[in-house]
């Protein structure tokens, strides 16, 4: 396995869209190697989410997971805090949202260090992928689960947490965020 470079705003690969994974190719020694580096580099870096665009590989992949703080058992989204997310290994995604709720909450992004920033999504969503063994399966998220699906998604389309924002008002560096917003610097991971 390998720790791979992680590209940072202003890299074009970033703001490129991806293509599509040959569903055919996903079983490859080559994709699955891809595939194990993304989930070391996203650990390495403790996020939660990496789209492939962040490695340099114009692919529509992302990986995504973590496990939850014991003592937090809210993984609903509504909170802050630590929330876990299922390890995800998503090819070439379909996202489509359930109802019109959109909320509001914090993200940050490995391609964008020490930044975060408050981000409006849909609350639910139905995934439709490729897993890492080339079968499609459908996914009902909510929460934070949700947003991480949906940003990583816009990495495969080359758009940014930025992007999303209704006002720059609540972007913050790292240092202030955990000073004025939540006491806490590490309650949320980047994606
Ligand atoms: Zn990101």
């Amino acid at each position: 396995m390998a720790i791979l470079k992680v590209a940072r705003m202003g890299h074009p690969v970033l703001r490129a869209r991806a293509r599509a994974v040959d569903p055919a190719a996903i079983t490859s020694p080559r994709f699955q190697q891809l595939i194990d580096d993304m989930f070391e580099t996203m650990q390495e870096y403790q996020g939660v989410g990496l789209a492939a665009p962040q490695i340099h590989e114009g692919l529509r992949l992302f990986v995504a997971g973590f496990a939850p703080d014991d003592d937090d058992e809210d993984d609903d989204g509504g909170g802050g805090g630590q929330r876990g997310v299922p390890l995800l290994t998503v090819i070439n995604p379909e996202i489509t949202p359930i109802g019109d709720d959109v909320v509001e909450d914090w993200e940050g992004c490995l391609s964008i260090p020490d930044i975060r920033g408050r981000v409006p999504r849909a609350r639910q969503i139905l995934l439709r992928a490729y897993d890492r063994k080339g079968r499609r399966f459908e996914l009902k998220a909510g929460g934070f689960t949700a947003r991480v699906i949906q940003h990583e998604t816009d990495h495969l389309d080359g758009v940014l947490f930025f992007d999303r924002m209704t006002s720059f008002e609540t972007l913050t560096f790292l240092d202030e965020f955990g000073r004025y917003w939540t006491g806490d610097a590490d309650s949320v991971k980047a994606e």
